[in-house]
């Protein structure tokens, strides 16, 4: 959590040049302190137990949830060399990432829903954000191996065709 800019420059060189991410990263705990100072002067200790401790833990406990439970119980769409698996309660505590099998076999592709029932709400946010200009460059399914006609057919992105893609990853 606490990372020095040196080490995260290899793998986010743009955010490591950007002056708030580097300021963020070195002072991460301001806002959540300011946040909380705010909460007990509001409402007291409950306001401060429910909107920071048990959202932490409870969000820290879904996080965790991805690399777990979506390695264990769930559907496996892709033959992917690891046991990864799309759980869909993951997925919803998660805001997506619970497709976790989907990340596995696209892991550079910035949607983890590729059907239409598999709610992804941050690669929907993420999309929101394409539409009013905020956000560019997304890797999206097409520039992570995936034809835009196979995304297309139906909104549906077929596992038979995508079996040329198979891929494993090992995160
Ligand atoms: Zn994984």
């Amino acid at each position: 959590m606490h990372h020095d800019t040196t080490t995260l420059a290899h793998y986010v060189p743009d955010l490591a040049k950007d002056k708030f991410h580097v300021w963020i990263t070195k002072y991460h705990y301001l806002p959540i302190v300011a946040l909380g100072l705010l909460l007990f002067a509001l409402g007291g200790l409950p306001f401060l137990l429910w909107g920071i401790f048990l959202r932490t833990v409870v969000g820290l406990h879904a996080t965790w949830l991805v690399n777990s439970a979506t390695h264990i119980w769930g559907a496996r769409p892709f033959s992917t060399r690891d046991d990864s698996t799309n759980n869909w309660f993951v997925a919803l505590l998660t805001f997506g990432e619970g497709w976790h099998n989907n990340h596995h076999a696209h892991p550079t592709s910035a949607r983890h829903g590729l059907k239409w029932y598999e709610i992804d709400m941050n690669w929907y946010g993420i999309w929101a954000l394409k539409v009013v200009g905020l956000a560019t460059q997304i890797t999206g399914l097409r520039a992570a191996g995936l034809d835009r006609k196979e995304i297309a057919a139906g909104g549906l992105v077929t596992p038979d065709s995508l079996r040329h893609l198979r891929t494993a990853t090992g995160d």
